[in-house]
């Protein structure tokens, strides 16, 4: 069968990267022996323009998308009108909006057939057994599969067992890549690519989605590990690595090994990580700069310790900074996650993540607003009319959700606010510019995001202009 993996762009831009979870997926189906390509609205070809002419040109017999909740107006749409030019084709959604609420996913849009929940891998291919072999009746036995039986009542089959041995996937379909259509990671001058060693993860902050990989903490041998880098750096000329896990920098013992496997293999190329305060040490941050490590990104969402035991963060402030002090002095690029309207937040608490991001001055700042996904804790927070706008559900947006009781302009306001006094202050200046000792390539990144944060109006005149991208 001919089956199309369709992701759509984010909100606003571009992907950094290609759809990894779709690209594991992707290479479980071509072992099958189907005829698989991919389809990134998200491209830096496609600039997240949906185009339904060109998916209908592919043909595809099957038709899966990945769901974000705030694209899911326009990914309804997308499937509506490839459904009213393809009505033989079979509509699959998986990802984190169908993951966690299925049967409404199944009901808000007739045209999609099947839900897959959770890790699709195997759940998708055994799917495709049943639809080639026609078998409609044995779709109750696929577990994580959500369908509509012959009366049209949705059926949610049990929950597929998470995947206990990650060592056992294929290699995400990088072959499916067209590698010039992405813009990767900023702080890297060179062609990077997006890398995951784990699944899952233990904690259970309050905002965060699980309904993809759940709270059992997976992770794959460093030597399965080093042997997807060596691949994408020999067959696909990949010169850097990000690895976008929650949890990369978190165990010692896995990430010796991990030093060891790089070296034997002469990988030798710069990579970049997230770690959580709580598991990382001084130590761990030297052996990682040690072994080309050239960035470290922390959660630390909020600078008021009562907002940090409410949303389950589990985390002290003492520690965020010194952590932060030890990164840096080993010689890290650091970057800091921030997140304003948590369900606790008040103005003062706001004010205070504003003024601890300014004492941590990172050099790499991300400000978003806390959205409820659903899915998370938070969820049941949000009101009924507001579930019917899946483009509220953005952590950008100009008129996002609140949970804390703070207007969302005002939030809109304090975020930007934020980015103002941190990014574009002069102590930013001053230290991640003039006075830091990371390569020239990244001063230049700290010089331009002050400009922006400073003078917001700036880069979109550069845009306009052609002069930045
Ligand atoms: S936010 Fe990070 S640490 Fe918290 S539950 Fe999610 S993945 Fe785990």
């Amino acid at each position: 069968m001919k089956v199309v993996f369709i992701s759509l762009a984010p909100p606003k831009g571009i992907n950094e990267y290609p759809p990894t979870g779709l690209l594991s997926l992707a290479a479980m189906t071509k072992m099958k022996g189907h005829d698989v390509s991919l389809y990134d609205a998200g491209d830096r070809k496609n600039r997240g323009y949906f185009s339904c002419e060109e998916l209908i040109t592919m043909s595809p017999d099957i038709a899966a998308f990945t769901t974000y909740t705030c694209r899911m107006r326009d990914i309804y749409s997308a499937i509506r009108e490839l459904k009213k030019n393809l009505p033989g084709c079979i509509v699959v959604a998986g990802g984190p909006h169908a993951s966690a609420l299925p049967e409404e996913t199944m009901k808000e849009c007739r045209q999609i057939d099947y839900v897959v929940r959770g890790e699709g891998e195997i759940t998708f291919c055994e799917l495709l057994d049943a639809v080639n072999e026609r078998k409609h009746d044995g779709m109750s036995s696929i577990n994580g599969l959500v369908y509509r039986d012959e009366q049209d009542k949705v059926c949610i089959n049990s929950n597929r067992p998470l995947m206990p041995d990650l060592d056992s996937l294929p290699l995400p379909a990088y072959d499916l890549v067209a590698w010039v259509n992405y813009i990767g990671e900023p702080i890297f001058k060179q062609k990077s690519a997006a890398v995951y060693s784990s699944r899952g993860c233990p904690f259970g902050c309050e905002y965060c989605q699980q309904a993809i990989f759940g709270r059992s903490y997976r992770r794959r041998s460093p030597k399965s590990m080093v042997e997807e880098l060596q691949v994408l750096k020999e067959v696909y000329g990949i010169r850097a690595f990000y690895f976008f896990e929650d949890l990369f920098a978190v165990d010692e013992k896995w990430l010796t090994g991990f030093y060891s496997e790089m070296r034997q293999r002469d990988i030798g190329l710069p990579w970049a990580c997230l770690g959580r305060v709580n598991n990382s040490t001084r130590g761990m941050f030297r052996s990682m700069r040690e072994n080309n490590c050239i960035a470290v990104y922390l959660g630390v969402e909020s600078g008021s310790q009562e907002v940090l035991d409410s949303i389950g963060k589990k985390t002290r402030l003492e520690d965020i900074e010194k952590r932060f002090i030890e990164a840096r002095e080993e010689g890290l690029v650091v970057g800091a996650y921030y997140m304003i309207g948590n369900r606790s937040d008040t103005f003062s608490s706001i004010d205070k993540t504003i003024k601890f991001a300014g004492k941590i001055n990172a050099h790499i700042n991300y400000f978003s607003i806390c959205v409820p996904f659903p899915g998370t804790k938070i969820y049941p927070l949000v009101n009924l009319e507001d579930k019917s706008d899946w483009t509220r559900f953005e952590e950008l947006s100009a008129n996002p959700l609140s949970v804390c009781g703070i207007a969302p302009g005002d939030l809109v306001k304090l975020r930007r606010n934020a980015v103002r006094k941190t990014m574009g202050s002069l102590k930013y200046l001053f230290y991640n510019v003039f006075a830091d000792k990371t390569p020239f390539h990244i001063r230049i990144y700290c010089f331009k995001t002050w400009v922006a944060a400073r003078f917001p109006g700036l880069p979109v005149l550069a845009r306009r202009f052609g002069i930045l991208r």
